[in-house]
């Protein structure tokens, strides 16, 4: 599911350029910067209603010619990523990253990540996505701050509930529940409790 982004376009006002009618943008397509669509930032539900390619699922045994992209939920997995898919895999390398990072870091440890982090917010794909990340890193109480306690870089722990907290930010603009985040580490370090992940 894409959030409802500042700079969608309503399905039903087509674009006029020099008199040429353009083709409409439909709604919950993000535009990038210079006015394309942008693929990260969309889902692929909303990619498939403007293409409307027809694509056959995968597992389909259908003729293409009858498989409307926009009945298609997910993309064949071999496709440039949509902003659920970028989402999900980066998700998984930044929660990866804060559950091995050291019990107790080193000062340089703790430089590097804050700069990883910034970087990381900067380059983003999404750019919708990567200036809310920006706006949230920017907090106060959200400012990774090397070689103070408060600073959320001092060891693994307080690292992870930093990324948590981030993530959480993010299920709450997209109205999804929040992640219960005392179970970080049986989710991305020990595996769960119940011992299926062993
Ligand atoms: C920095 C960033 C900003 C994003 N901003 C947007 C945006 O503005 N609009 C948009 O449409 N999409 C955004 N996304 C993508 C979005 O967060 C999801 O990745 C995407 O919607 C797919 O969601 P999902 O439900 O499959 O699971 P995801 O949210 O990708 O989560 C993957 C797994 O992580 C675990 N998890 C969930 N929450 C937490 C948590 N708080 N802490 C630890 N583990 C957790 C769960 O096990 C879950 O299955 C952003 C992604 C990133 C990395």
């Amino acid at each position: 599911m894409a959030e409802i982004l500042p700079v969608q376009v309503d399905e039903s006002k087509s674009r006029t350029d020099g008199g040429k009618k353009k083709k409409a943008i439909p709604k919950g397509v993000v535009l990038d910067k210079d006015g394309k669509p942008c693929r990260s930032c969309t889902s692929f539900r909303d990619w498939a209603a403007m293409t409307r390619k027809k694509i056959t699922p995968p597992q389909s045994k259908e003729p293409s010619s009858t498989t409307a992209t926009a009945t298609a939920t997910s993309l064949p997995p071999d496709c440039p990523p949509d902003v659920e898919t970028l989402g999900r895999s980066t998700w998984t390398l930044l929660h990866t990253i804060a559950a091995t990072y050291p019990t107790t870091a080193p000062r340089e440890k703790q430089d590097e990540m804050k700069t990883f982090m910034n970087i990381f917010s900067r380059v983003y794909p999404c750019w919708v996505c990567a200036e809310d990340f920006q706006r949230w890193i920017e907090r106060p109480e959200n400012k990774l701050v090397p070689g103070r306690e408060e600073g959320h870089l001092g060891g693994r722990a307080s690292l992870e509930q930093w990324m948590c907290g981030a993530h959480n930010e993010v299920n709450r603009k997209l109205g999804k529940s929040e992640f219960d985040c005392r179970r970080y580490e049986e989710r991305w370090r020990t595996g769960w409790a119940d011992g299926r992940c062993d």
